[in-house]
């Protein structure tokens, strides 16, 4: 490798960026990376270097469970000193879920890891996967006048704009710009030219070093509120003895119905030491306990405030701090503040 310049490592994991039709049963399967090649020779004409790996089998983003990204965190890890941006091809549906736990899985990754994919497969026509993967390249290799990397974080990269990972949801089924960070601003345009929210990116201090972190604990559960959810099954699965964490999807700036059961089984999980955190159902704002009575009960609950954290963003965080046999006050305490640039502040 050369080492002026740039050095990124593409790892393939699946998705429909590399999906192919299959002729027999006309069902979209998952391809290799030598496909992509084909479809997309403008990587080989970068003055970047640019390596690939990929997953044994590369999985449908349905798939993805956590082993996968201790999967992707170990691949990081081992390149981490031989690359200095990566590329990570996943497919759209889980890819914020990944993003988002990789955020703090990779803690203080001090390099761009960039997720991206496509709606429509590579070998087609009007891909959209080309541009995605081009522009992630860019954000990857991008570097500043002392030479170091601009983006410093996991971001994913989805049509022309680039976010930060754990901000992000998949926003469409079939648009080409299949993701937003409802409460961010991008950290990256790719227009005529490439333009970079500089005072918007992370920046870790110069002595907090790259912590690679592989486990994550999922007895965790999320839990949208409706009018006329019944009590008995929202007991059970706050009873539930393998539940340690619950994501509560309230109403509007967090607000819940004014009932005796389900304060009582909150308070109950929550004196047995589980941990229940409270994100909004809206896209946009965030959790104000104080605002309601039927928010504030949840607040003397002992419900912990997610903020604007997304879904995805609060089930994998918890995911991550319970895999770390905290203490429950201290998980509570994270939960509620920025770890990788998740909430509003
Ligand atoms: N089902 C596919 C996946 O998430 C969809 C896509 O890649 O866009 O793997």
């Amino acid at each position: 490798m050369k080492n002026s310049n740039p050095n990124i490592l593409i790892i393939y994991t699946g998705g429909t960026i590399g999906m192919i039709k299959n002729p027999n049963t006309g069902v979209l399967d998952t391809f290799n990376w030598e496909h992509l090649l084909k479809h997309i020779p403008e990587l080989n004409e970068f003055e970047y270097n640019i390596s690939a790996c990929q997953f044994n089998t590369p999985l449908d983003s349905s798939d993805i469970m956590p082993k996968h990204w201790m999967q992707m965190t170990k691949i990081i890890c081992d390149n981490y000193h031989k690359f200095d941006g990566f590329v990570i091809l996943h497919g759209t549906d889980t890819m914020a879920y990944t993003a988002s736990a990789l955020s703090f899985m990779l803690q203080n990754i001090n390099k761009p890891v960039v997720l991206t994919g496509s709606q429509l497969p590579i070998g087609v026509i009007r891909t959209d996967g080309k541009e995605n993967i081009i522009n992630a390249v860019e954000f990857a290799a991008a570097r500043d006048l002392e030479g170091k990397p601009i983006v410093r974080e996991v971001a994913v990269c989805f049509g022309q704009y680039l976010y930060r990972g754990n901000r992000t949801t998949k926003c469409s089924a079939d648009n080409f710009n299949a993701f937003i960070a409802y409460n961010d601003e991008p950290l990256a345009v790719a227009g005529v030219e490439i333009s970079y929210n500089i005072k918007h990116l992370l920046r870790t201090l110069e002595n907090n070093h790259f912590t690679p972190h592989f486990n994550m604990n999922p007895s965790v559960i999320a839990i949208t509120l409706f009018p006329g959810i019944k009590p008995q099954i929202v007991k059970n699965v706050f009873m539930d003895p393998e539940i340690e964490g619950i994501v509560l999807r309230t109403f509007g700036s967090g607000n819940a119905p004014k009932q005796e059961w389900l304060i009582n089984s909150i308070k109950e999980a929550n004196d047995k030491g589980k941990i229940i955190v409270n994100i909004t159902q809206c896209q946009r704002g965030l959790v104000e306990m104080e605002r309601y009575q039927t928010g504030y009960q949840l607040f003397q609950a002992g419900v912990v405030n997610g903020k604007d954290m997304t879904v995805e963003c609060a089930v994998t965080k918890l995911m991550f701090l319970l895999a770390q046999h905290r203490k429950p006050e201290e998980v509570r305490k994270m939960m509620a503040i920025p770890l990788a640039g998740e909430m509003t502040v």
